[in-house]
């Protein structure tokens, strides 16, 4: 699919430019500079844009609190993907009320794909004064001058959601929290609209950004010293088809895999039925990519596949991952899978469960259906009980825990060279294999940020113990 791509211009990105000047000279003028509060839901894809977000606020000379009390402005970056993440946000929003009451002038901003969605910026609108400013995904590159107005005096609530396409913004600035794992976009968006998922409609369509764009930003977080570059995208593997470039994301991971320095390379998601055979035999060439594939399933049975619209069969999931297990020895395979969607009868539930303890995945995220307003799937009729989901949910759940403690323990006594990323809350070592499994190790702090050869010495069913040799 080819169609112009709508840019944001170098003008329209000055403007924002000069308006965050502005608005950093104003904070400049203040007897302290103000707090700002960046609180994320959701995916990678949502920490990716709060480090836009951070960005554009450290410009406006706004420093980063992690205390509701104490912020100034609390920007909460939602997710719609599931109801439950909508009512933990608005259950939050709820609560700020309190906060805000205590702190006269607090500045409460909600953006992302919950308000993207027209009836929650409805909802929020009507239900829920106390926020001042509500911008959607299309917005973010307009968050300098949204925040400008809510900060004029008189100016009332901004509400700014636009349902559109899409369009593609470079330039604007990215704070990063940590030093050593950076999180990297090379497409917004999504074209595939599986039946039951609202991503589509509140993240417009793919967009991939030019490959130079790509390169060069990798370029530059490799020479800041950062060890471990994860590209986003919902689908990477459809990365391209709108640019007249000719460059697919294996193309991305060959040259990013060329740039000189001791660094890896993950990447998320890729769709099944996108998943070529050149990505995986390049995943097996290039060695600063790690051994480690996200290919989410969704369902083991043929029949509810198709009615999600996923675009594979049972048979083909299987088969490509076991392509991947084949090209790539030591490759983790990891995957989402839904439960109840509308119709599934407890035979296909049980589909679902074979598969999974045939493929025997790696680590495994499980959701229970939740109906997204606006999608095909919520309009089918669901004749189950979310209480007879629950069990089937519990069941999927045994499984992989009992398949997770055994695939772990079988890492005992291997060897890896693991990335050390930090230090939890016991004072211990955490670092990740290239098959993507948390390693706790004993070491000093001083250790973060480098590799290390490393033996596995334990198991459990979340994480290894290891030693470093
Ligand atoms: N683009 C990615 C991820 C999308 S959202 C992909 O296609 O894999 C992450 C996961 O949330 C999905 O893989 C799916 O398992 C789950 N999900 C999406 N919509 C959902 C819904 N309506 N109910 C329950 N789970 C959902
Ligand atoms: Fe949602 Fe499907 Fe797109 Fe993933 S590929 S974001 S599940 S529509």
């Amino acid at each position: 699919m080819s169609y112009p791509l709508k840019e944001i211009s170098a003008g329209e990105l000055a403007r924002q430019k000069e308006i965050m000047a502005r608005v950093a000279a104003a904070n400049a003028a203040l007897a302290e500079p103000p707090l700002a509060m960046v609180d994320t839901y959701g995916c990678q894809q949502n920490e990716a844009d709060s480090e836009k977000l951070r960005g554009m606020l450290h410009e406006m000379g706004y420093v980063f609190t992690d205390s509701e009390t104490d912020a100034d402005l609390i920007v909460i970056n939602t997710c719609a993907v599931r109801e439950h993440a909508e009512m933990r946000v608005l259950g939050n929003v709820g609560a700020l009320t309190h906060t805000k009451r205590a702190k006269p002038g607090q500045l409460i901003a909600l953006c992302g794909c919950m308000v993207t969605q027209e009836h929650m910026a409805e909802k929020v609108k009507r239900s829920y004064p106390i926020v001042d400013l509500v911008f959607g995904t299309h917005e973010l590159y307009r968050f300098p001058e949204l925040l400008e107005q809510t900060l004029t005096p008189h100016k009332g609530r901004v509400f700014a959601v636009r349902q559109i396409d899409g369009e593609r913004v470079e330039g604007l600035p990215s704070y990063r929290t940590g030093s050593v794992k950076a999180w990297l976009s090379v497409m917004y968006g999504c074209n595939n609209f599986c039946s039951y998922c609202v991503v589509p409609y509140v993240r417009g369509r793919e967009r991939s950004r030019r490959a130079a764009d790509v390169l060069e930003e990798a370029r530059r977080l490799v020479d800041l010293g950062y060890k471990e570059i994860t590209l986003l995208g919902q689908n990477v593997n459809s990365y391209g088809k709108d640019l007249e470039e000719g460059h697919d994301f294996a193309y991305l991971l060959e040259e990013i895999n060329k740039l000189p320095g001791e660094f890896v390379v993950r990447f998320m998601t890729s769709h099944p039925k996108d998943a070529t055979p050149r990505l995986i035999d390049t995943m097996a060439a290039c060695e600063k990519v790690e051994r480690h594939i996200h290919l989410p399933f969704q369902s083991g049975s043929s029949r509810v596949l198709k009615a999600m619209n996923r675009g594979y069969t049972r048979e083909q999931y299987i088969a490509l991952a076991e392509r991947f297990r084949e090209k790539i020895p030591g490759v983790a395979v990891t995957s989402d899978v839904i439960v109840g969607f509308p119709g599934e009868t407890e035979a296909e539930f049980e589909e679902t469960l074979s598969l999974v303890e045939l493929l025997r995945f790696d680590m495994l995220f499980t959701f229970i259906y939740s109906p997204r307003k606006g999608t095909p799937a919520a309009r089918v009729p669901d004749p189950f009980t979310r209480e007879e989901k629950q069990k089937w949910f519990d069941r999927l759940l045994a499984a992989q825990s009992r398949i997770s403690a055994e695939t772990q323990a079988a890492h005992v006594g291997k060897d890896y060279r693991v990335l050390i990323d930090g230090v939890n809350a016991e004072g211990r070592l955490t670092a990740r294999t290239p098959c993507n499994r948390l390693v706790q190790l004993a070491g000093g702090p001083e250790l973060v940020g480098r590799f290390a050869d490393v033996t596995i010495t334990g198991s459990t069913t979340w994480s290894l113990t290891g030693e470093i040799r």
